[in-house]
């Protein structure tokens, strides 16, 4: 890289930067609180999850199964991955072997293949089922009566090798503090209908919404842009 001695490049290099100051403050406001920060690295590269690593995070969330695996072969082996994007049936098995918990769970076929390819691996996989709880139909996930089919028919006859530990959720994209707020009190009213000993994780927030969420009942808040900086646009 070719920075020369332009400071306005040298700026533009230091604002991108991952955000330590942020991300210590986060921590702390969290570890009070019993929250899970899942630091979100999507489109970020591997040296940025290794300066937050070093100060001790330990959960990074993945949306892109490819560059998921990229960096699981470079990074400590200790990092818990988790997958929080919209997962396909056929590439389940590039991360079954190692990934931590998988967020985005919308199907009874894809617990399916969950279960296959986490028997091969021979490990139990962790899942969460996704609701869509937002106004825009582009966002994906359960509604309450599909949500309650697959709670049903799990409990009559679990897959093997996967343990549903809970509930994610994406509220709207809204300035609407009341819409997002509707939203997220919603997904903890399912949350708590279904909530025992392992089924305890309810994933909600992001950078713009994750202080509603912890009010509203999220112990899991997956936290991007204000740890890493503003993303690109991927590709
Ligand atoms: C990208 C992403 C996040 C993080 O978003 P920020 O606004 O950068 O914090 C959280 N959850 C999901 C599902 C995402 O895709």
């Amino acid at each position: 890289m070719q920075l020369g001695l332009n400071p306005a490049a040298l700026f533009y290099f230091y604002t991108m930067a991952v955000n330590t100051e942020v991300f210590e403050q986060i921590k702390e406001q969290l570890n009070q609180k019993g929250v899970m920060l899942v630091a979100v690295s999507k489109i970020k590269p591997p040296e940025d999850i290794l300066a937050l690593y070093q100060r001790g995070q330990k959960d990074f969330g993945e949306n892109y199964v490819q560059e998921m695996v990229e960096k699981e072969i470079l990074l400590p082996k200790d990092i818990r991955w988790h997958f929080i994007g919209h997962l396909q049936s056929n590439k389940v098995k590039y991360i079954a072997p190692f990934v931590y918990l998988i967020h985005g769970v919308d199907s009874l076929k894809l617990l399916t293949e969950i279960s296959k390819q986490a028997l091969k691996a021979k490990r139990t996989i962790k899942v969460l089922l996704q609701i869509h709880i937002a106004r825009e139909a582009t966002k994906f996930g359960l509604d309450e009566k599909e949500l309650k089919e697959i709670m049903e028919q799990w409990s009559q006859q679990p897959l093997p090798n996967v343990e549903i530990c809970g509930l994610m959720g994406m509220a709207s994209y809204s300035d609407d503090k009341a819409v997002i707020q509707r939203e997220f009190q919603y997904l903890k009213s399912l949350f708590d209908q279904y909530k025992n000993d392992s089924f305890a994780l309810l994933s909600m927030g992001m950078s713009s919404d994750y202080e509603m969420a912890i009010e509203n009942g999220s112990n899991a808040v997956r936290i991007g842009s204000l740890l890493f900086g503003a993303r690109a646009k991927k590709n």
